[in-house]
């Protein structure tokens, strides 16, 4: 029988490498020959370690299993879906899972990552192959056709990005990809490097050929140990196979990958600063013009993609651009990457096609809170995305929609709060934040964070509280308008939007 066993960090976090050493060494001591495989994560947190068993019917699931869980699930004989308590039947029909409408995780978890055999099994390199036998212009206007929006929070439509960069003439071109994931309550770049890497790979590799550029960079967060192996393994592995390198596959196309470790700044995560960054200087933010596209990774035309962009490229191209398209509202096409934090009953990754509500994820989903009690606020977006009250829940994910009342999507990252929080302190937060991890280019932010911090304090120790008010609402106006990246400008939508709909908070 085949046992699986997530190695994704949320999994190892919760003592999946312990649990995997005990089932091997239970199956010796008991005479039981296994297959032990080493699978992603299925997304469902609250349920990790997840041990899952290969049945003719499908996978079985078992969850959450302790080492001290092991010995009685052989006694149950589990590798033969016997029933114990912690069965969950099959995996694909736990609800969680199986109303996702999973297409850039579509092999996340089923998967062993770093196997390249597994990968050409499901699809994989599918995509690459449909690109080499297009000319360049077709390549990118399948992007272009698919609707892909960058999903790392700005949604810049990707297929204009690269054409951009395949007009501009040049010597050198670069496709670099944002893996800085810092946002607050965001998981989905992490999964796909560590569970589905050569995903990535395939993504990037087909954008370099689409707009002529020969070497890439993934610029990966520091605090991503598993995802910087998981990708040097499967970069190993595809030059060894040539799906990297010189001449890939025989097409005639070069593309080298080479990972990037960062240093551990949020601004990081802004493209211009993370040029900076990957150049060798410190990371601070770049006026634009000129864009990245004509002028980036040393002067050169770059494409600067965050992971979840990158990763559903090798799918477009695959089945092409209309079925991705087929799925989504309005002006956001295909699936998002929607990730539960927080304050939740079912932490994890949830797949959907844009147009799902708030509310369906936070009641079907998320199923309420952890503490039990009822949901005051959410903010989606990581930290500089507003806090949004219960009368906007029933909003469609959809980036227009947001904006239409003040909210990011941003990179998909949902962090709940119960009616315990307090949203003062929840903006004095947002304003301490900003004071952090500004670059200190530019005053408004630089400055106006910490006479934010001040300003707040003010306001929760009744100092002059209605013109403490009208200076913080100056002052978000000031940061608004004077910033020069969203760092700055963006800061205020955590702080005005716990004013606006959470004003006792502040009035105490
Ligand atoms: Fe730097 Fe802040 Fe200005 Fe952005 S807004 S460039 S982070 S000082």
């Amino acid at each position: 029988p085949t046992i699986y066993v997530p190695i994704d960090s949320s999994a190892i976090a919760l003592g999946a490498n312990e649990v995997a050493e005990k089932i091997a060494s239970q199956a010796q001591a008991r005479g039981i020959e296994i297959k032990l495989i080493r699978n992603g994560s299925r997304g469902m947190f609250w349920l990790e370690p997840m041990v899952e068993v290969a049945t003719d019917k499908g996978r079985i699931a078992f969850g959450p299993i302790e080492v001290e869980d092991v010995a009685g699930l052989f006694e149950a004989d589990f590798i033969h879906a016997g029933s114990h308590p912690k069965s969950l039947g099959l995996t694909e029909e736990i609800p969680f899972l199986k109303n996702q409408e999973r297409l850039t995780f579509m092999r996340v978890g089923i998967t062993e990552p770093t196997s390249l055999d597994d990968y050409l099994a499901h699809e994989g390199y599918v995509g690459l192959r449909h690109a080499a036998a297009m000319a360049a212009a077709d390549v990118v206007q399948q992007v272009l056709d698919s609707g892909l929006r960058g999903r790392g929070g700005a949604a810049f439509p990707t297929g204009i990005k690269w054409k951009t960069v395949l007009n501009a003439p040049a010597d050198q071109k670069y496709v670099v990809c944002n893996a800085d994931e810092g946002d607050s309550g965001t998981f989905s770049d992490r999964m796909v490097m560590e569970n589905d890497p050569f995903m990535l790979i395939e993504g990037m590799t087909i954008a370099g050929l689409a707009v002529g550029a020969t070497r890439g960079f993934i610029y990966v967060r520091s605090e991503y140990p598993h995802a910087i192996a998981a990708l040097n393994k499967a970069i190993a592995l595809a030059n060894q196979h040539g799906y990297l390198g010189k001449n890939i596959c025989g097409f005639g196309h070069d593309f080298e990958l080479e990972v990037r470790k960062a240093a551990g700044s949020y601004v990081c995560g802004e493209e211009t600063a993370l040029l900076e960054s990957i150049e060798g200087r410190r990371g601070i933010v770049r006026a634009k013009p000129p864009l990245p596209a004509i002028e980036g990774l040393f002067g050169k035309p770059t494409v600067i993609n965050n992971v979840i962009s990158l990763a559903a490229v090798p799918l477009i191209l695959a089945r092409g651009a209309e079925f991705y398209k087929n799925c989504g509202m309005g002006r956001s096409r295909g699936t998002l990457p929607i990730q539960l934090a927080g304050n939740v009953k079912q932490g994890g990754l949830v797949e959907k096609a844009f147009g799902v509500t708030l509310r369906d994820l936070l009641d079907n989903y998320a199923g309420g809170t952890a503490s039990g009690r009822p949901i005051r606020a959410v903010q989606v977006g990581g930290p500089l995305g507003a806090y949004m009250p219960e009368s906007q829940f029933d909003t469609p994910i959809d980036y227009e929609a947001f904006a239409a009342i003040g909210a990011t999507v941003g990179h998909g990252g949902i962090v709940v709060f119960d009616d315990t929080v307090d949203m003062a302190k929840q903006a004095r937060y947002a304003m301490e934040f900003c004071a952090a991890e500004s670059c200190g280019k530019c005053t408004p932010c630089r400055i106006g964070s910490t006479r934010g911090v001040e300003t707040v304090d003010k306001i929760i120790a009744n100092q002059d509280r209605v013109q403490q008010v009208e200076l913080l609402r100056d002052l978000c106006d000031v940061m608004v308008s004077g910033s020069l990246c969203a760092m700055g400008s963006l800061t205020p939508n955590p702080v005005l939007s716990a004013l606006n709909y959470f004003p006792n908070d502040f009035n105490r």
